[in-house]
């Protein structure tokens, strides 16, 4: 019989793209205090944050202080902390931040996007690192001299890296997507090659899927949105599928 159908959460704070160091400071202290709150609690829960709320935008010099600032945190209360990844213009100085973050505290995950043509390499980069890779099909507008724009072209590029992730990665794959192809497809590379795996949705969206993946034994986590900074968020999940109005306002009306 399958375990209880419980899923983790994933706590974002809305908010991005700060012109200014103080509404960045801010989240991050408001992060600090929301891992040092779950590390009081047995809540199964961790946090992601996206660079240009901890002031990339301003100076990656501030991001990077910022982080680790959140990621101390972290450690101090033995939560984990998830990086977001925005467009492509963001996305070296994303990854050497991880790298640097998790070479002194294997509790920070990374996201990379599957329409970037320079993320198998990216991969292959971080496979020795500890921390997690959360895999996704990319939500931003990008340049085709960049990424790839075909959604067919998209898809195999996901398939290409869960593959090598899940060959390459001990410190754990997680697949940010709600398409039920690419789950199955990762629920056989576990049996395969046992690699640590979890399954992340956006909360209401696929929560039936989410019970009974979690009914079927895997670890599902809920990425929830909370705050008052809605606009973007609201409007990059109508981009993606223009029937993700409804939950997305369910989401930050909730929130
Ligand atoms: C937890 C999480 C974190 C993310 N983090 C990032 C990030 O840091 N950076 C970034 O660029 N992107 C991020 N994304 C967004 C991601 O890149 C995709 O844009 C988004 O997930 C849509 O792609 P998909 O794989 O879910 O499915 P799609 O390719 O959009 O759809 C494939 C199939 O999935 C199912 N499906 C998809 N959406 C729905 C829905 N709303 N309702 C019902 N069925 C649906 C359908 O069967 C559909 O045919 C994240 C997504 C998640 C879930």
């Amino acid at each position: 019989m399958g375990r209880a159908a419980v899923f983790a959460t994933i706590f974002n704070r809305l908010g991005e793209h700060y012109e200014a160091r103080e509404p960045a400071d801010a989240d991050a202290e408001a992060y600090c205090e929301l891992l040092s709150t779950i590390g009081d609690t047995d809540l199964d829960a961790c946090v992601s944050v996206k660079p240009s709320q901890l002031g990339f935008d301003v100076d990656p010099a501030v991001f990077r202080e910022n982080l680790t600032r959140v990621v101390g945190t972290a450690a101090e209360h033995g939560g984990f902390v998830w990086i977001d990844m925005e467009d492509h213009t963001t996305t070296d100085g994303t990854i050497d931040a991880f790298e640097s973050q998790v070479r002194r505290y294997p509790g920070v995950g990374l996201c990379l996007q599957a329409n970037l043509k320079r993320t198998p390499a990216d991969l292959a980069r971080l496979a020795d690192l500890p921390g997690k890779v959360r895999l996704v099909k990319g939500a931003y507008d990008e340049p085709p001299d960049a990424a790839y724009t075909d959604k067919a072209r998209i898809d195999e590029a996901f398939r290409d890296l869960l593959v090598g992730a899940f060959e390459r990665f001990d410190g754990g794959v997680a697949l940010g997507s709600h398409d039920p192809e690419m789950i199955e497809l990762a629920r056989t590379l576990h049996r395969e090659y046992g690699t640590d795996y979890e399954v992340q949705m956006l909360m209401g969206v696929r929560e039936d899927a989410q019970r009974a993946l979690a009914a079927d034994g895997v670890a599902v986590y809920q990425y929830a949105p909370y705050g008052t900074r809605w606009l973007s968020y609201f409007y990059r999940r109508v981009m993606e599928r223009k029937e993700n109005a409804l939950f997305a306002l369910r989401a930050v009306i909730s929130g």
